[in-house]
């Protein structure tokens, strides 16, 4: 098996991302956790983060959107499953899913977005330092986990917030 990202998770790749959610789900399904439908992988110097929503998940929304980045804690990470395509170069949104084994623990603020999905972050550690720090697939915002939307990123490049936490900063501030 190759592995593209340099971290202690195993990849498994299929023909098309269909394939990829369908395994990820069967393998969920048997092992009782859940799986994360990543959008954003950032590199960092000793870890990744997954970060992506977890569709329709059984999680409240609490609190307001101004605390540290939801993440997600899992006990175990199951595979990656993914397609080549995916993450050399993504043309889709979806790079990926990434099962999280039970019991999941949620550290910090839940957020709904309207579809009910929960956007959350997954830290893996590293095992190598051969990649670059970097960010694949969509940016999202350092707050709420949510992709940024590429008018803003045009707009004022390097932003990390989304304008959804913007807007709520300021209010506070003021
Ligand atoms: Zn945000």
């Amino acid at each position: 098996m190759e592995t593209i990202l340099d971290a202690h998770l195993a990849h498994k790749y299929w023909n098309n991302l269909s394939a990829a959610k369908l395994q990820a789900l069967l393998e969920a399904a048997n092992t009782g956790g859940a799986v994360l439908e990543v959008r954003s992988i950032e590199i960092g110097r000793e870890a990744l983060l997954f970060i992506g929503l977890i569709p329709d998940a059984s999680v409240g929304a609490k609190g307001n959107a101004l605390q540290r980045r939801p993440m997600i804690v899992s006990r175990s990470l199951g595979n990656f499953h993914t397609t080549w395509a995916a993450l050399l170069g993504a043309s889709e949104h979806t790079l990926g899913f990434l099962v999280l084994h039970h019991p999941l623990t949620l550290r910090g603020v839940m957020r709904r977005s309207d579809r009910e999905d929960v956007w959350v972050a997954a830290q893996v550690k590293r095992d190598l330092d051969s990649l670059p720090p970097m960010s694949m697939g969509d940016h999202c915002c350092n707050l709420c986990n949510e992709p940024i939307a590429k008018e803003r990123l045009r707009a004022i490049p390097g932003v990390r917030i989304c304008t959804k936490c913007q807007t709520i900063k300021e209010e506070m501030k003021s």
